[in-house]
């Protein structure tokens, strides 16, 4: 068995006029974060970690910002799409310690529900999860959301028509990518998802 660990950061401004959405969870605030998806900047980094895992790049290289085509977009799709690669690559997750720094909305009162939210889009269990709030003292950043995450992942036994996958530098089918998930977790619909060439070397994860 091999690991793997990621190491994910986003920051975003707080905006009046938007909802809120971190982690997944709608939250009740008169301010949300501006971003050219829903700002969900917990997502975010949690994609961001879980690509650099497995070296395939940042969430800008599936999902470029200057595309019109993911304005707006549920962040659901991008984290979506950095589970596919992990898979892919023949890694499942064994946790990840995410860390909020804002001064509004506080982070605890509602970080078990966030953390539900996010273990149940992840399929994980809730113990895999853990999601800490700090307030930003000292740091000239009232106005801003931050958010860390690390995650750790483990080798997954793939049977080895699924491996090729990884071992040959090749552009799976969809149907070669169902196989492969379906033996991970259950099958997604990667048609909506906007998948681009793996941008990193697979003999370097094997
Ligand atoms: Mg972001």
């Amino acid at each position: 068995m091999s690991m793997r660990i990621g190491l994910g950061f986003d920051s975003h401004a707080f905006k009046k006029g938007v909802p809120l959405v971190i982690g997944g969870l709608h939250i009740d605030h008169p301010e949300g974060l501006a971003g050219h998806s829903d700002g969900d900047l917990l997502l975010h980094a949690i994609t961001d970690a879980l690509l650099g895992a497995v070296s395939a790049g940042d969430i800008g290289t599936f999902f470029p910002p200057t595309d019109p085509k993911w304005k707006g977009a549920d962040s659901t799709v991008f984290l979506n799409t950095a589970l596919e690669e992990i898979a892919l690559a023949g890694y499942k997750i064994v946790n990840l310690d995410c860390v909020l720094i804002m001064h509004r909305p506080k982070i605890v009162p509602i970080a078990g529900e966030m953390r539900e939210r996010v273990a149940d889009l992840l399929n994980l269990d809730i113990k895999c999860v853990s999601i800490k709030g700090k307030t930003p003292e000292g740091l000239t950043q009232d106005g801003t959301a931050v958010a860390h995450v690390v995650v750790l992942l483990e080798s997954i036994n793939l049977p080895n028509e699924h491996r090729k996958l990884v071992l040959e530098a090749d552009v799976p089918n969809e149907d070669e990518i169902d196989a492969a998930l379906a033996a991970v977790s259950k099958p997604r619909d990667i048609t909506a998802l906007g998948r681009k060439l793996p941008t990193f070397d697979t003999g370097d994860i094997t």
